[in-house]
């Protein structure tokens, strides 16, 4: 069904993205912003245009992963090139990080740095700044549902199934345009009682990403680890996006 979606008020601003309201209650206009965070908010700056790179690719991802069977809260593009509607949903308060090599925090625990995993690896933090986002197990998950909101083993079940999904699908569409994924995080939103989706974004600022070719980083490490140029990484992968799209 088509619909006229008419942005509304500032409901939320997040880390990296602003949440409006919409003249349907069902429905936000979730707005991707220049606004790039690492280490907790320790680091901060405004990269111009990021937001509207990250809300292309992060878009044609999700629509990507929805042609092949993963639920999204995606609907279709917003009221500018930064936006796009969304279904609303009850967030539930789990990153969920999904590793087909090693890198980043892994290897800072166990070495191992580019070790490919023959299946895809889950992790999950528990997303509190209050007590810092620990590293959470399923047991933990399971035992704490008044806070991770996950309400029996079926729904995490669920929620692993979709996330490894997804990364074997990313791995396969970023392979084609010659990216590595390296890993990457996602969350879900429940939009009904039984109804588990894939939230949030997919994007750069989300995943590691590298040229197979030059071994360039394309991702937020580039910020992170002050590697180089931000927006030209991530212009790189939408272009790659673009003209496989064509
Ligand atoms: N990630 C994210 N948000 C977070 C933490 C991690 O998007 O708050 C992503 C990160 O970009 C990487 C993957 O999840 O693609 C795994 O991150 P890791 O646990 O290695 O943490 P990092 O070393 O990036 O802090």
């Amino acid at each position: 069904m088509e619909r006229d979606f008419i942005r509304q008020g500032l409901i939320h601003s997040g880390k990296a993205n602003n949440v409006y309201a919409t003249n349907y209650p069902d429905y936000l206009e979730l707005e991707s912003s220049d606004r790039i965070l690492a280490g907790n908010g320790a680091k901060r700056d405004i990269i111009l245009g990021k937001g509207v790179l990250n809300n292309k690719i992060s878009s044609t991802i999700f629509k990507y992963l929805e042609e092949n069977g993963i639920p999204t809260h995606f609907v279709c593009e917003g009221s500018n090139e930064a936006s796009k509607i969304v279904r609303a949903a009850q967030m539930i308060p789990l990153e969920v990080i999904c590793r087909l090599y090693a890198a980043g925090s892994f290897s800072k625990r166990y070495g191992l740095e580019g070790k490919k995993f023959s299946e895809p690896l889950i992790e999950y933090t528990y997303k509190s700044d209050l007590y810092g986002d620990p590293i959470i197990d399923r047991k933990t998950i399971l035992a704490i549902p008044e806070k991770t909101l996950i309400k029996n083993e079926r729904e995490l079940n669920l929620i692993d199934y979709y996330t490894a999904r997804t990364g074997l699908l990313l791995s396969k569409f970023y392979y084609e345009l010659g990216i590595k994924l390296v890993d990457f995080k996602v969350e879900y939103g429940r939009i009904s009682s039984d109804q588990i989706v894939l939230c949030d974004e997919i994007s750069p600022d989300t995943c590691r990403l590298i040229d197979i070719e030059t071994g360039e980083i394309l991702d937020k490490d580039l910020f992170r680890k002050d590697l180089g140029d931000v927006g030209k990484g991530y212009s790189k992968v939408l272009r790659r996006i673009t003209k496989k799209e064509k």
